[in-house]
């Protein structure tokens, strides 16, 4: 028998009811019934984003609305400052050059984050520039960056502050407004607890200005069509409305527990993981560690090893990407996810490490994360 436990940086587990909600037969988008539901939801993200703003949904993975908020808001050849400090940086880097943007790529060192007062000098020496591209959390390394003090840098200048929170948002504490984000893109399939499928893009005034006059070429991410349709609680196109369903029933969970609490039982949780893996002398990858996941280095040994291993005990974790490769696996304790959870996967990896041969003393990584949750 197999029984699995997915601990992966998105998709993560689903809880019940929205499995169940999933379930139900399959009805007609252009209708009474899809409005109501699409109008609930849309009220309710805007409380998980803690914005006043109108957010476009597509049906698209994460990526779909990372190319939206590239398309809509930019001309060829407009400048534009990348920062790239792993996969999904360089996913906005590759949108930017797909695009034919003139792109200021500000790469930094895997698992470190941008250093606001830097990107503050090359917005300052450069009045041209119309939008900085970044993460959140930047979920190949595990590294959350300072969206804060970015925004208020950013804020000052006539460009726009656009932030891939794919598998931030409700992870990671992000108040859209406070922290003066323009534009925010989130996926369904990280700490909104859905099967992947959607994408969410939080647009603000200044942007949507910015949309007025923006002339790269796009048709199905066009987000002024999206938005006239939104104030009907419609869609240009077929919605993935099974799963904006499913998002409902998933939100209602999230704002019952209320999204602070939320982002503090991700930040515990997270707190406990790095407990236990300090106590087994696995170092952290990242400088800066996010609540969504824990990059954690298995020194002297092959991570994919690691990985493989904790797999044929049903524990899914995700392995390192491109230069991180071999040397780190990433445990997400991200959305539908308790203190049990951390239990299991720290247990679990000890288990493997007796196998693989490493020394440590059993059960000390499972005790120092109780002793984490223990005091809070
Ligand atoms: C998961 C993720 C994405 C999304 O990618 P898709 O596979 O297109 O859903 C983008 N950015 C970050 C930071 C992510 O974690």
């Amino acid at each position: 028998m197999r029984k699995e436990y997915l601990y992966t940086p998105g998709p993560v587990a689903v809880p019940p009811e929205v499995l169940l909600k999933l379930a139900e037969p399959m009805y007609h988008h252009r209708s009474k019934r899809f409005q109501t539901v699409f109008s609930e939801v849309n009220e309710k993200l805007k409380q998980v984003f803690r914005t006043k703003n109108d957010i476009i949904t597509f049906t698209a993975s994460g990526t779909g609305a990372m190319e939206a908020a590239v398309v809509n808001f930019l001309s060829p050849g407009d400048k534009v400052i990348t920062i790239n400090g792993g996969k999904f940086g360089e996913r906005w880097v590759g949108l930017a050059k797909a695009y034919g943007l003139a792109q200021h790529e500000v790469k930094i060192t895997w698992g470190t984050a941008p250093d606001p007062e830097e990107i503050g000098k090359l917005l300052a020496a450069d009045s041209s520039i119309k939008a900085v591209y970044t993460q959140l959390v930047e979920t190949s390394t595990g590294t959350l960056y300072d969206v804060q003090a970015l925004g208020a840098v950013v804020a000052k200048t006539p460009a726009i502050f656009v932030v891939d929170a794919i598998s931030g948002m409700g992870a990671d504490d992000l108040p859209v407004d406070a922290w003066q984000v323009d534009v925010c893109v989130v996926g369904s399939q990280k700490a909104l607890m859905i099967p992947p499928g959607l994408s969410f893009m939080s647009v603000s005034e200044k942007a949507w200005a910015m949309a007025e006059k923006a002339t790269l070429p796009k048709y199905y991410f066009d987000a002024r069509k999206a938005r006239k349709l939104l104030a009907k609680n419609d869609t240009p196109y077929t919605p993935a409305h099974t799963l904006i369903g499913a998002l409902n029933v998933s939100l209602d969970m999230i704002l019952k527990e209320g999204i602070e609490a939320v982002v503090a039982r991700h930040a515990r949780l997270a707190a406990a993981v790095r407990a236990g893996v300090a106590a087994l002398n696995l170092p952290l990858y990242s400088k800066r560690p996010a609540n969504a996941l824990t990059a954690v280095e298995t020194p002297g040994m092959d991570a994919e090893v690691i990985k493989k291993e904790l797999d044929k005990d049903g524990i899914l974790v995700a392995g390192g990407q491109d230069e991180a490769k071999g040397k780190i696996i990433r445990i997400a304790m991200m959305g539908y996810a308790n203190e049990a959870d951390v239990m299991i996967a720290l247990a679990g990896l000890e288990q493997v490490l007796q196998r693989v041969g490493y020394a440590f003393t059993p059960g000390a990584g499972v005790a120092a994360a109780q002793a984490s949750l223990l005091k809070g």
